[in-house]
């Protein structure tokens, strides 16, 4: 077992990485406080792994609840789901609620445990590689509004991340793409070696090789956790994370929550910030095409929906929380290894690359 620290002084806390570790109680009853606990998970998660994390908690009032699985339930309803449970089962503010499943389990528990009682106690057991390597790390927490994603939440970090890397072997393929785009940005935004050490082996890793996939979650979460312990609540150097997160979040909301997946459309984005950074001079056509290859050996989508038109793109990224001042925001590469924050957008080369206009 890995464990590696997520350095925030008084809010630091551990995250586990490794395989059967949900067979261990000690592990995770260590960062239980009361007596009292709600394990949040799906009804997609619930009969694979909910009965092996009950069986962690002999002696505690163990209480459940199973909500509707998809990214179309990250809502304030099924939230709402979460609160009733914890009231008619009677939990007061020594409880811990248990995250178990994927970003959209994580992210609903985690806004829960924020706002239930002014803030109780939650641990990650993220299910799926893109928790595992994003979303259980860092502390961001919510759910969407009709108007646009993740609108509704707030800063709030977890007790504990506990990843067995053996619940990825239930995983869909499809699902194992989509945290893979994610691992990919990490190399692209900060680490070439990793880069290098994804395009070398991401044809075991796509097979599931446990071994390199252990490997690829420790090098993601080693670099999160860096980057949040320099910049908690994103007033700055934080937002280096949303490389692709831009392009990738206005193909999202353009086809509706839930079509494509979020790691397609950042992998889609990961492309585009790399299109424009290669118009910028910043890097090579053969980066970008490496970069492709890549996607495509992950079984990432390369392109954006047909039917979405520049013009798509445009209004959909100026509602995106990272405009500041009107201006389009973005993370683009410097070179391949390393990413920056930049508002010094040409808007003719941005339409290039929304257009899909050649290199
Ligand atoms: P998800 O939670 O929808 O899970 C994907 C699918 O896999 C679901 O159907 C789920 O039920 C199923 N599943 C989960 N674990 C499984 C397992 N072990 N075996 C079989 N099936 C399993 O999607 P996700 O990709 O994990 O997370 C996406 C969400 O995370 C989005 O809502 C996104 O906004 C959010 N997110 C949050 C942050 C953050 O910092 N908080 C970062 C990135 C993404
Ligand atoms: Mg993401």
């Amino acid at each position: 077992m890995i464990t590696l620290t997520v350095e925030l002084a008084e809010r630091s806390y551990p995250i586990y990485i490794g395989a059967d570790l949900l067979v261990l109680p000690e592990l995770l009853t260590r960062h239980i406080q009361g007596n009292q606990v709600m394990i949040v998970t799906n009804t997609t998660v619930a009969p694979l792994y909910l009965a092996m994390v009950e069986q962690l908690l002999d002696g505690y009032q163990v209480d459940s609840v199973i909500l509707p699985d998809g990214e179309q339930y990250k809502n304030l309803e099924t939230l709402n789901l979460i609160f009733d449970a914890l009231l008619e089962k009677g939990h007061n503010r020594t409880t811990t609620l248990l995250a178990l499943g994927g970003g959209v389990v994580g992210d609903m528990c985690g806004y829960a445990a924020a706002s239930y009682q002014r803030g109780v106690s939650f641990i990650q057991l993220p299910t799926t590689l893109l928790s595992q390597v994003d979303s259980s790390v860092g502390g961001k927490t919510g759910v969407n509004h009709r108007l646009g994603k993740n609108m509704i939440g707030a800063f709030y970090q977890p007790q504990a991340v506990l990843i067995d890397t053996n619940t990825l072997t239930t995983l869909p393929a499809r699902e194992l793409s989509a945290g893979m785009a994610e691992v990919i940005k990490y190399g692209l935004l900060e680490d070439l070696a990793f880069y290098r050490w994804i395009q070398q082996h991401i044809d075991n890793l796509m097979a599931g090789d446990a071994t390199l996939l252990a490997r690829a979650i420790r090098t993601s979460c080693e670099c999160k956790a860096r980057v949040v312990a320099q910049d908690e609540r994103e007033g700055g150097i934080r937002a280096i994370l949303n490389l692709g997160h831009t392009f990738g979040h206005a193909i999202e909301s353009h086809q509706g929550y839930g079509n494509w997946l979020h790691g397609e459309a950042v992998g889609t984005g990961l492309l585009m910030a790399a299109d424009l950074s290669c118009r910028m001079g910043a890097i090579s056509v053969a980066e970008v095409d490496e970069l492709k290859a890549l996607l495509v050996k992950a079984s990432l989508p390369v392109l954006p929906p047909a039917d979405m038109t520049e013009a798509d793109f445009l209004s959909r990224m100026s509602i995106d929380k990272k405009v500041l001042d009107g201006r389009i925001r973005l993370v683009l590469l410097r070179q391949i290894g390393q990413a920056y924050i930049t508002s010094d957008v040409d808007r003719t080369q941005l339409c290039q690359t929304l257009a899909g206009a050649a290199l």
